[in-house]
């Protein structure tokens, strides 16, 4: 099988992380990646944090740089857009009107930022986050200065928020729930996420939906709300992302919130896999269908599909995981909670230093540490068990003996 091509589309972090570990695995086979953007694959985690405060440059956030492609024979096209997959004839076809065969195709195509249809929603200066080219936008507005109105309080909007708070915009967050990420952590975190923001002077307008970017001049001037207008010097609309299906729509995959995939990432054409922020793959672990969009989903699932097309053991058995930066909160989250499972708090949210568990009929379903290291194990191993609540929150109880 060692000659089978392998054709990945996307070079973003799942993809390229299929071909890393083809080539970890000893596969000496003929690989190529196609990626629309112009840049070598990069870590897009950092573009609303250390990249757009400059605490890190272009080249830090390469996952490698050009000479490793070379070394590792990687056919790496760039600036190259797949167009549709013949699915009959193997045969990726290019809007460049070139095709490449494949015997094993990986589409790794992540997502796009969601767009809201509201007036104004085209007008210069209005800007989205997702990609490098949009991070660098963001570095000149921040160098010029003003006021910066964010539409949306997830993770996006918060950190883009934060780093420009702390290049010293003045910045109001405006979104239509009643906490910050209160549809993912609960009420109770939100308000902790809403207070952090305020306390670092964010003017954060919850409860408040936009209806429109106000024209100034012919650009964007703020944002017009069910609560007034806000003017503003540009305004990010961060407002989720949507899953980049129509090469795999087109070619007659299945296709339901992402890319249908087994617990092994290939879809319904056995010849093709999906990974990252568009698969909507079966987790063995949790028994259901999940779809990420988040930075260790991407790393794993672009190890798994390389695995799977050597045929080598593996399926998609984790809990899902991810971090986030805002001010001087970091935190990471392993598990896979509902919005209204009970939070449970050991350590005190004022401290800044804690441990959020959410429980569910006794069964811990998440957990996240805010501001302690090197736990992230350990919490993995008490998600999924039975734990009293009494011992969760009992900071005598060494984490390790919670499992
Ligand atoms: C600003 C920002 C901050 C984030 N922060 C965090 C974080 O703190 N923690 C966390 O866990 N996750 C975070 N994420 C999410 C994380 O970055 C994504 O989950 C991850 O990048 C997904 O990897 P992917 O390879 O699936 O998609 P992507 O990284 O989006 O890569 C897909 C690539 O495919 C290319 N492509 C698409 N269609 C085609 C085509 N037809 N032909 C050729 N190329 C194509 C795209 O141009 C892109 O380069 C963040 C995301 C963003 C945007």
């Amino acid at each position: 099988m060692s000659e089978q091509r392998i054709v990945v589309v996307g070079a973003g972090l799942a993809g390229a992380h299929v071909v890393q570990g083809l080539r970890a695995e000893g596969f000496t086979g003929p690989v190529t990646m196609l990626g629309q953007e112009p840049e070598l694959p990069y870590d897009r985690t950092k573009l609303s944090k250390e990249y757009l405060q400059g605490r890190m440059d272009r080249a830090a956030i390469r996952l490698h740089d050009e000479a490793w492609y070379v070394e590792h024979d990687v056919d790496l096209r760039l600036g190259v857009v797949a167009a549709s997959i013949d699915r009959a004839a193997r045969v990726l076809r290019l809007a460049d009107g070139d095709a490449v065969a494949y015997d094993r195709l990986v589409l790794a195509t992540g997502a796009d930022s969601r767009r809201i249809r509201f007036p104004g929603a085209d007008l210069p200066g209005v800007m989205t986050l997702r990609e490098l080219r949009e991070s660098d936008a963001l570095k000149d507005l921040f160098a010029a200065g003003g006021h910066l109105a964010v539409v949306g309080a997830g993770w996006i909007g918060l950190e883009v928020a934060a780093s420009a708070r702390q290049a010293g915009m003045r910045v109001t967050v405006v979104a239509p729930n009643a906490q910050p990420l209160d549809n993912i952590l609960g009420p109770r975190i939100g308000a902790y996420f809403a207070d952090l923001h305020v306390r670092n002077g964010i003017d954060l307008r919850m409860g408040v939906g936009a209806q429109g970017v106000l024209e100034r001049d012919g650009v964007a001037g703020g944002v017009i709300t069910d609560h007034g207008d806000i003017a503003a010097d540009a305004v990010l609309i961060a407002v989720g992302a949507v899953p980049r299906v129509s090469l795999a729509e087109h070619a007659g995959l299945a296709v339901d919130n992402g890319v249908l995939t087994d617990e092994r990432m290939v879809t319904s054409d056995p010849a093709i896999l999906a990974v990252g922020d568009i698969a909507n793959a079966h987790n063995t672990l949790l028994g259901q269908r999940l779809r990420r969009e988040h930075w260790d989903n991407a790393l794993r699932q672009g190890a798994l599909a390389a695995r799977t097309i050597l045929g080598l053991e593996g399926t998609y058995d984790w809990q899902p995981y991810f971090y986030t930066d805002q001010f001087d909160l970091g935190m990471e989250y392993v598990g896979n909670n509902l919005a209204d499972d009970e939070p449970v708090v050991r350590g005190a949210l004022e401290s800044g230093e804690f441990i959020v568990f959410w429980q569910r009929d006794g069964i811990v379903t998440a957990a996240m540490n805010v501001n302690i290291w090197d736990v992230s194990d350990t919490l993995r191993g008490i998600v999924g068990q039975q734990v009293d609540r009494e011992r969760l929150v009992d900071r005598n109880v060494a984490l390790a003996d919670l499992t």
